[in-house]
């Protein structure tokens, strides 16, 4: 455990599963509102998360109007304003509004250490199960939901024996709400087939690695998105803090089989593009996802509500994922009061289904769409032509992604 000790079956106001850029934001604004909050994260941070690493406007307004912009700062993202998009020797460049990249690895631990600043638990390297409520036994089904929290070995300096025995090690937390914000196909709600997410017939699974931007790197724009495209995936490369190149990947599953390696998966996009290989890309560690387009068929339950990736994904393009997921954190807030200052209702999970339609409709019809396109090579010729002679459609399509939301009230 780290920070705060949790005693066994201690109750809080709220827990949230996962401390990605949903969850910490969330705790953040539940710890401001006087809530007694819980983050549980399943890794020990700082860890690296498969992500493009692109946060666009509308997620830098929301970071921003939380208070956020100067630990931003702080961690030397870089800025970008293009996308370089590269296809069978072809190229297409389109102006984008102003967008900061940062590593996951430095953004998600700075957003976890605010939440801990302004007071949230916080347990990493523990994976929780939230269970149902006729299996908790521990106390009346309707105030709180119950918590399985199953411990990994905490210190990494442990001898062998102390991390076998503190393997496995379980303990149980109860909440009045749960935000579920465990990223993709949402773990945590495993024993609930009502919340199921499979996968879409042909989805695509990502692939990422942070390497070193050496002097044989040049090719690669600065202030741009770099985007190789090829028929079996695409690849985006952005420069991020410290010099570091962010490559981040969709395939399909059957072109990583058919490679030696991921390494090589990723390669023989660069050379499908028409581009160079980045130079360090050949030693790199590369991380994977399970397949990405999938939607949860609720995003809400009984004290329940489901935030960020585990309501669902389509493909990355343009930042729309953690816009998308700080979106929710922010907008969730105004029901999670409820449930805890006055009491649950059935009305708060048909809110939260309403609400959370109406953040993300907009932008999914855009980003199925791009995804479309970008599976077809017969129809992605046509779509950059058009891109290229019609760049306000472009704009438009870009600035739909990017929108920044017109009312920011505070939580
Ligand atoms: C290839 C790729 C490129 C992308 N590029 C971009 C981009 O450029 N810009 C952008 O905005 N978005 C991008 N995205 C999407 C973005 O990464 C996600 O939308 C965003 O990370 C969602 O945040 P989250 O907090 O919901 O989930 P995550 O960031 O996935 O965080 C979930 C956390 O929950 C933890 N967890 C999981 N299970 C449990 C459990 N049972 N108990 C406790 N903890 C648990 C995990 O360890 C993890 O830390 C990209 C995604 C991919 C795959």
């Amino acid at each position: 455990m780290h920070g705060n000790e949790t005693m066994a079956s201690e109750r809080y106001d709220v827990v949230v599963v996962g401390a990605g850029i949903a969850g910490s934001l969330a705790g953040l604004f539940c710890a401001r509102s006087g809530f007694r909050t819980l983050i549980v994260e399943r890794q020990l941070f700082p860890r690296h998360k498969v992500c493009g690493c692109c946060i666009n406007g509308r997620a830098l307004a929301i970071l921003n109007d939380a208070g956020l912009a100067g630990c931003l700062q702080e961690l030397m993202p870089t800025t970008t304003s293009s996308l370089a998009i590269r296809y069978a020797g072809k190229k297409l460049d389109i102006a984008m509004p102003q967008n900061i990249a940062v590593s996951r690895k430095s953004l998600d631990q700075c957003l976890l250490n605010e939440a801990r600043k302004a007071g949230c638990d916080v347990v990493e390297q523990a994976t929780a199960t939230v269970v149902p409520s006729d299996a908790s036994g521990i106390s009346p089904a309707d105030d709180f939901r119950t918590i399985f929290l199953k411990h990994r070995s905490q210190n990494p300096a442990a001898t062998d024996v102390e991390a076998s025995t503190s393997e496995n090690r379980e303990t149980k937390v109860c909440a009045r709400v749960v935000l579920v914000c465990d990223g993709l196909g949402h773990p945590s709600l495993h024993l609930f087939p009502e919340f199921s997410s499979p996968p879409k017939r042909g989805s695509r699974i990502g692939l990422g690695a942070v390497i070193p931007r050496c002097d044989g790197d040049s090719w690669i724009p600065q202030g741009a998105v770099l985007m190789a495209i090829s028929p079996q995936g695409y690849a985006g490369v952005v420069e991020i803090e410290d010099r570091q190149l962010n490559i981040a990947a969709a395939i399909d599953p059957s072109h990583l089989q058919q490679s030696r390696s991921a390494c090589s998966s990723l390669i023989s996009i660069f050379e499908a593009a028409g581009l160079p290989i980045p130079t360090h890309l050949g030693e790199a560690a590369v991380k994977g996802t399970i397949p990405l387009t999938r939607t949860a068929s609720r995003v809400s339950g009984h004290r329940i509500f489901l935030l960020g990736d585990s309501t669902g994904y389509i493909e990355p393009f343009t930042g729309e994922g953690m816009a998308w997921a700080v979106s929710a954190a922010r907008t969730v807030m105004p029901l999670v009061k409820t449930a805890i200052n006055e009491t649950w209702s059935q009305s708060l999970e048909l809110s939260w289904e309403t609400a959370f339609r109406t953040i993300v409709s907009g932008e999914q019809k855009v980003c199925r769409l791009l995804s479309a396109a970008l599976r077809k090579p017969w129809l992605l010729t046509p779509v950059l032509t058009a891109c290229r002679v019609f760049p306000s459609l472009t704009q438009h399509l870009v600035g739909r992604i990017n929108r920044v939301p017109r009312a920011l009230e505070s939580v």
